[in-house]
């Protein structure tokens, strides 16, 4: 796969970690597989609670021996025979031993054994000495520095020139992260002790040697007085000869091993300054388990383009790309559950169709919850302020589709309440109305918008949570509410209506009976002539008075029958209003054409041809007359056709008797209230001198007969009354023949 990495035991090559895995090869390329690595030894999902531990010495000290015993790894061993290098570059392992000598150790020690820097093999190649040292400072918690017992106190040994480096790219890096950099333990681990020189000797050397190394090399500005201690703590360990006391060399070992836990800082300044374990946690680097090959591959980026170390800036730079791969990660657990119901409202809006989804707001508030704890128990490790920021983009980014979501399901919500609200109300009424109109449609109305109300309410409340204020839909409650008004308001008008078609044939049916009754009185001319030029018999002179007076006695009673039922349906007094003045001019036209029903030729000849025979035919006192030969006929039969025919222009007007003009048909209907709408007018006729933009005045309106009409109705009563008249003559001389 990679030709770097053809190493034994690199997985790509060889199939298995058995011998862990190379992180920096002989190339100084880093290896892409360390995070498969870190998966694979389950390493990676440990946050915090894993240990990394580098070791450093000359060639051929036995550093990967003393790494396999004491941690049961396979990192390879130079064989007894032949001497030649055999850990290339840097490789990394995870401690396969639960415990040591019967002690548990810590959990998920990653060891680091790194290229003998002796720079034997590399001939003067110092540059990768100097670049895993700064790699291995920069990542382990603990350098463990592999010496023999004779090299202890030559200064001047390869060991020491080691050390020399370290320090120097330590207080490189501690200029770059003067807030951060974690302490590390310097633990020498001197190999082949014979035990004649005691190890608090040996360390004692040692120490005077580091001393002696620190205050050679060259201190950047500021830190000139610095101590190592200030960087460093020590421990020491000796280990004794591995081929000539091999027993004693496994069982110190194992004892070794123990030593690998948890530890706290000492205070009676033994050996070490260590108690309990090794790991302290001020070494360790808090950098995520999950992030570390990232971390790691970023460092070493650094170190090999020779850059300045930045730790804090690789962190937050860690921090960003973690926090991004790890929100890349949660939101495909989002998806599953929230892509679907986007996709299945998306499509409903495409066809038109209201499509409300069931627990929207449970399903919708678990995945968010879900995501963000999921996110929160990973992201959390990484530096604060990204962390922080990333958590707010994340959920920026769910919010806003659930938003989107919410809304669209809002909206659903209020068609479909709409329409149900206006079913429900419409087919309540008709039921009422089959039932014989004993309904109450404010109270209707009144029912099903609090029942709307509340199924919209359960919606949008199921859809909040907690302190998000955007999941807040009051606004969207509000406008639901408004909504319903306006429908209601809307079917108000259309009951209204009804009301009002109902009022209209009642006022209607009264009329043809009131005025038919009014006319009929016409056709009796009994009970006194009174002055032949004007017809003064009850039912004559003071015709439209009577006709006016039923008229607006019928329609006042029509009027308050409405007001009553409109105000029981919480009809404004605008809406009343309207009702009312419609009801009025209705009414008007309604009268005007039961009127030319009545002087419809046919019937108005007939009524005038009674109302002259009735004057004709009976005396004052109401008594048939038999017609004599000496009778005044012709006197007789000339004042009650003169007596007739002055109703004709009687009847041609609709003047009141008492002021000789029209009524106030402009007062009674009353000017156009306000509350009209469009649509108000449209069914109503123009009305003469009401409406003046009709070009019909007031007096063309009250005209009942016109002008030839009124001609040609004179003429036809006379025609009528002279056969009355020579049939009344041929019975007078009919009745003397007989
Ligand atoms: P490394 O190069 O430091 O990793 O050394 P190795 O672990 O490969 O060992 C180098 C050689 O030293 C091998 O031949 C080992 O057998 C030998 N060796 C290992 N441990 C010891 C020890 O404790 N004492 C001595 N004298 N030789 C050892
Ligand atoms: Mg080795």
């Amino acid at each position: 796969m990679n030709g770097h990495f053809s190493a034994v035991g690199d997985k790509s090559a060889g199939g298995s970690y058995d011998h862990g895995v190379q992180v920096i090869d002989e190339d100084k390329e880093f290896n892409g597989n360390l995070n498969d690595y870190l998966q694979n030894t389950h390493v990676a999902e440990s946050g915090f609670n894993y240990h990394l531990i580098s070791v450093f010495g000359s060639q051929s000290t036995g550093k990967s021996t003393l790494l396999n015993n004491l941690f049961g790894t396979e990192f390879s061993v130079m064989s007894e025979t032949e001497r030649r290098q055999t850990t290339k570059g840097i490789w990394m392992s995870k401690n396969k031993r639960e415990e040591s000598a019967g002690a548990k150790m810590a959990d998920n020690i990653l060891v680091m054994d790194v290229e003998g820097t002796d720079g034997r093999e590399r001939g003067e190649d110092q540059d990768f000495e100097r670049k895993s040292a700064l790699f291995a400072l920069a990542t382990s918690e603990v350098l463990i520095v592999n010496i023999w017992e004779h090299q202890v106190g030559l200064y001047q040994g390869a060991n020491m020139g080691l050390l020399k480096t370290v320090f120097e790219v330590n207080l490189q890096i501690f200029l770059k992260d003067k807030q951060s950099t974690p302490r590390s333990l310097l633990f020498f681990v001197i190999r082949d002790h014979l035990g004649t020189t005691p190890l608090s000797n040996l360390r004692t050397t040692l120490i005077q040697d580091l001393t002696k190394i620190w205050s050679t090399i060259s201190k950047p500005h500021g830190l000139e007085d610095s101590r190592i201690e200030d960087y460093f703590d020590f421990g020491f360990a000796a280990l004794p000869h591995k081929i000539l006391q091999a027993e004693k060399f496994v069982s110190e070992v194992q004892k070794l091993g123990t030593r690998f836990t948890a530890g706290h800082r000492g205070n009676k300044g033994g050996d070490d300054q260590l108690e309990g374990g090794l790991f302290l946690p001020e070494y360790h680097r808090r950098i995520p388990a999950d992030g570390f090959s990232v971390y790691a591959e970023g460092i070493w980026d650094q170190i090999v383009n020779n850059k300045d170390l930045d730790l804090p800036t690789q962190q937050e730079l860690l921090a960003q790309f973690r926090c991004d791969e790890i929100s890349r990660e949660v939101l495909v657990a989002f998806d599953l559950v929230v892509a679907p119901l986007e996709e299945q409202q998306g499509e409903a809006t495409k066809l038109g169709k209201i499509l409300v989804l069931p627990d929207l707001g449970g399903v919708g508030s678990a995945a968010r919850a879900k995501l963000l704890g999921a996110f929160e128990v990973q992201a959390s490790r990484y530096h604060q302020g990204v962390y922080a920021r990333k958590r707010q983009e994340l959920e920026a980014k769910v919010d806003a589709r659930l938003k989107a979501l919410y809304m669209g399901q809002l909206a659903a919500a209020h068609k479909a309440g709409v329409a149900a609200f206006s079913d429900a109300v419409t087919s309540k009424v008709k039921a009422g109305q089959k039932a014989g109109g004993g309904y109450e449609f404010a109270e209707i109305v009144a029912n099903e918008k609090q029942k709307t109300l509340g199924i919209f309410k359960t919606e949008a409340q199921g859809l909040a949570i907690q302190d998000l204020p955007w999941t807040n839909f009051k606004p969207q409650y509000s406008l639901f509410e408004a909504e319903l008004d306006e429908v209601s308001g809307k079917l108000r008008k259309e009951e209204m209506r009804r009301l009002a078609t109902r009022v209209e044939r009642w006022v209607k049916s009264r009329l043809g009976e009131a005025i038919g009754l009014e006319f009929n009185k016409l056709g009796s001319g009994r009970g006194g002539t009174g002055a032949p030029e004007t017809g003064d018999k009850p039912g004559e002179k003071d015709l439209w008075d009577r006709v006016w007076g039923v008229f607006t006695g019928i329609v006042k009673e029509a009027e308050s029958r409405f007001a009553d039922r409109a105000k029981s349906f919480d009809a404004s007094d605008e809406e009343a209003e309207v009702g009312m003045w419609r009801l009025r001019r209705k009414s008007w036209v309604g009268l005007r054409e039961k009127i030319d029903e009545e002087v419809m030729e046919g019937n108005i000849l007939l009524k005038l041809r009674e109302n002259f025979e009735d004057k004709f035919r009976y005396d004052e006192a109401g008594v048939p007359r038999i017609w004599r030969p000496s009778d005044d006929i012709e006197g007789i039969y000339t004042k009650a056709r003169e007596s007739t025919l002055t109703l004709i222009p009687l009847l041609s007007r609709f003047r009141l008797s008492t002021t000789y003009a029209p009524p106030d048909l402009v007062s009674f209907v009353g000017g156009q209230p306000t509350g009209v709408e469009a649509g108000d007018e449209e069914d109503l006729a123009p009305i003469g001198g009401v409406d003046e933009d009709e070009g019909k005045s007031l007096e063309e309106e009250m005209t009942v007969l016109s002008e030839s009409k009124r001609q040609d109705l004179v003429v036809r009563f006379k025609k009528t009354a002279d056969g009355v008249y020579v049939e009344a003559k041929r019975s007078a001389i009919g009745g003397v023949a007989q």
